[in-house]
């Protein structure tokens, strides 16, 4: 038998990149968590911050959560495509995505053009 690799991409790296973006996202997530408690402890010992600066304060941690949140999905997204074989080529053109993109974005499924 015959594999014919017209890939470019080399899977193997894009599965460790997409394992470590995960697992930094987790522990973003976790550490997030323990600042948020620390953070109300802090109000209740000594009071010294205000309640609006602690709404804000929550307000931000809620949107960087939900950011991590989606992170996560498209994660889940680039993993699956790995599987189907459609990882690293753009969605819209199907052009292959320079592995330099891929570095700093793991999850791209656009090429520049595309994106932009
Ligand atoms: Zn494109």
């Amino acid at each position: 038998m015959i594999l014919i690799w017209h890939m470019a991409i080399d899977l193997g790296i894009a599965r460790n990149r997409l394992a470590e973006r995960k697992a930094e996202i987790e522990d973003m997530s976790r550490l997030s968590e323990e600042a948020r408690s620390t953070v109300m402890l802090d109000q209740q010992a000594v009071g010294r911050l205000s309640r609006m600066d602690s709404m804000q304060q929550q307000a931000m941690a809620e949107a960087q959560e939900r950011q991590r949140q989606r992170d996560l999905t498209r994660i889940e997204m680039a993993e699956r495509r790995i599987k189907d074989g459609d990882y690293g080529y753009c969605i819209e053109c199907d052009c292959e995505i320079p592995d330099g993109r891929l570095a700093i974005d793991p999850m791209a499924e656009k090429c520049v053009n595309c994106a932009s």
